[in-house]
């Protein structure tokens, strides 16, 4: 991949074994795939010749409302919103935002219950992933395990342990914090697989694991699990 400036279009040429050549502009930026035998000028004819098109789409870009941040993993994301010929909605976690894509038919709409439907499927998506890493490490690093945890939408209660079917509750939301708080409250219901309560028993095991389990209770003092 080699950055190249034409005529203030500054583009990214993808060399390909296979395929014809063809140009891609996506958030801001123009990449010409070409076959690996396609010379530098034929390239460079190839963006004279599509320029109007290209910075059409280049500004097409601009149009994207800023709708507000939010935090994945203890950082914040740009959520950027901007619609399109398409039948559903689409999101694309990018580097620093978060790209959601919504139906033409849909702009100059107030939207942002559909946004949070959409923020809610990304979170348990990543909750997903993340969770079934965080169980296992700790089920090495310690050997405690739940019978079963699921994850749910639930705004109040960030997790919770119940000590009947040993079952871990944790809310999709869990995705906004940052790693180590997440591990902290996975270890903090796991340890009432011991205790029920928080007796000087429960703190003494959480410590074994945790030793500044205190810092982690004051840092999620907000948040209920
Ligand atoms: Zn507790």
């Amino acid at each position: 991949m080699k950055k190249v400036r034409e005529n203030l279009i500054t583009y990214t040429i993808d060399k390909a074994i296979f395929g014809n050549l063809s140009i891609l502009v996506n958030n801001g930026e123009v990449i010409v795939k070409a076959p690996w035998y396609f010379s530098k000028q034929r390239i460079q004819d190839t963006i004279k010749e599509n320029k109007k098109w290209i910075l059409k789409k280049l500004n097409e870009i601009e149009d994207v409302t800023l709708y507000k941040t939010t935090k994945i993993l203890g950082i914040n994301y740009a959520i950027k919103i901007n619609y399109s010929n398409i039948k559903a909605p689409e999101l694309n976690l990018k580097n620093n935002y978060i790209e959601i894509k919504l139906p033409s038919n849909l702009e100059k709409k107030n939207n942002s219950k559909i946004i949070d439907i959409i923020l809610n499927k990304m979170y348990i998506k990543l909750a997903e992933k993340h969770l079934e890493n965080v169980f296992e490490e700790i089920r090495i690093e310690t050997g405690l395990a739940p019978e079963d945890y699921k994850i749910i939408q639930d705004k109040k209660e960030i997790a919770k342990f119940d000590y009947d079917s040993k079952e871990i509750y944790v809310s999709s939301k869990i995705m906004e914090l940052d790693e180590n708080c997440i591990k902290y409250i996975v270890m903090h219901q796991l340890c009432h697989l011991k205790y029920k309560t928080h007796a000087k028993g429960f703190y003494n095991l959480l410590k074994k694991y945790f030793p500044n389990y205190e810092k982690y209770e004051e840092i999620l003092k907000d948040y209920k699990f």
